[in-house]
């Protein structure tokens, strides 16, 4: 198979810092979508790959599963996107198509073989690594890619594909809307989209964050309520508020506390994710008919139901673009959650 090389920002091995190289994209195939990459969104879990935390990786690593761009080239059999298509691409690329899971369009939870196949950090089907978003170009198999309506940019839409579905996936499944109470815990990239999401369907939005610093922006993406959980007093206040609350923080939280707030038939949901059990309370969920839940990303419909969406909305995310070579400073500061709320590299600087 003849391949093309195109520019990239690359982890050479674990840890070490990203640097710009070459790599190969695959030639077009029949079903094939070619994208001009123009922005890709900086997550949280490329630092955990990169930094090989959830197990053994493949390097060199270009991460990057937050892309948006503009289809340059398409297959001779592609029926679903048009050169000139403003799309995305998300964290998988891939899948098996035929087990329960990709039939019901939960293509993230794919049962066959091997699974999906991740955006970056994977081995394709051609048994090629797959590199992800910070680069220039990539080739995507057409079911794949995602349609980004008119209205969104593609810098504020790129963080859509991996911080959007994350937190629309879990509110439209439990049912955020008008009447209901829904906390999001933690006001980061994925719950600063949580906020506005949850807004949008209509719930009424609290948001519980350790301190009130980052209460006008809370506010400001439509939150009706904020508090702060280093204070005390918020977890008595807020006993039996919430019908759902979603946790988009990974660090230690007290289960037991965070079920309190719920209502009787309530469900908290984690898409944050502490590396090490947390131990739970049953009667917490037992006095009170509440559930404990996760959820992991959304599947392709749901993806593009999420964009379509956040459009009619006029939803994006709140970016601060940078260069190609600001990457690894970006990294050290998302680790200290110093980003308001998603970092999305400029393609073209690479
Ligand atoms: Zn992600
Ligand atoms: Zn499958």
């Amino acid at each position: 198979m003849t391949v093309t090389t195109v520019p990239a920002y690359a982890a050479p091995a674990p840890k070490a810092p990203l640097e710009r190289t070459e790599i190969p994209r695959r030639e077009l195939g029949e079903h094939d979508v070619l994208i001009d990459i123009a922005y890709a969104g900086i997550c949280h879990s490329d630092i955990h790959q990169v930094h090989e935390e959830w197990g053994p990786a493949l390097f060199p690593m270009v991460p990057g599963h937050e892309i948006a761009g503009t289809v340059s080239a398409v297959g001779s059999g592609v029926t679903r996107h048009q050169v000139g298509d403003r799309v995305g691409v998300g964290c998988f690329v891939d899948s098996c198509r035929e087990c329960e899971q990709c039939l019901a369009g939960t293509e993230q939870f794919c049962t066959g073989p091997n699974g999906n196949t991740g955006t970056y950090n994977s081995v394709g089907r051609d048994g090629e690594p797959t590199y992800g978003g910070y680069s220039t170009r990539i080739v995507v198999d057409e079911r794949y890619v995602l349609r980004i309506p008119e209205g969104i940019g593609l810098d504020v839409a790129a963080p859509l594909l991996c911080a959007g579905i994350t937190t629309y996936s879990p509110l439209n499944r439990w049912g955020a809307g008008p009447g209901r109470k829904v906390a999001v815990v933690g006001l980061g990239g994925l719950g600063h989209m949580a906020v506005q999401i949850a807004h949008a369907m209509g719930a009424e939005v609290t948001v519980l964050s350790q301190s009130l610093r980052k209460k006008d922006d809370g506010l400001a993406l439509g939150a009706d309520h904020y508090y702060a959980t280093a204070d005390p007093e918020t977890f008595g206040q807020l006993a039996n508020s919430f019908d759902l609350i979603l946790n988009t923080v990974s660090a230690d939280l007290d289960f037991g506390a965070y079920l309190r707030l719920l209502k009787a038939g309530g469900t908290m949901v984690q898409v944050g994710a502490p590396g090490h059990p947390v131990p739970v309370q049953v009667f917490s969920l037992i006095g009170g008919n509440k559930a404990l839940a996760g959820s992991m990303i959304g599947g392709i419909p749901e993806t593009q139901q999420m964009l379509d969406f956040c459009a009619e909305h006029g939803i994006g995310a709140q970016v601060e673009v940078i260069s190609a070579d600001r990457i690894n400073e970006a990294y050290d500061r998302v680790l200290t959650s110093d980003v308001r709320y998603r970092f999305v590299i400029d393609t073209a600087t690479i």
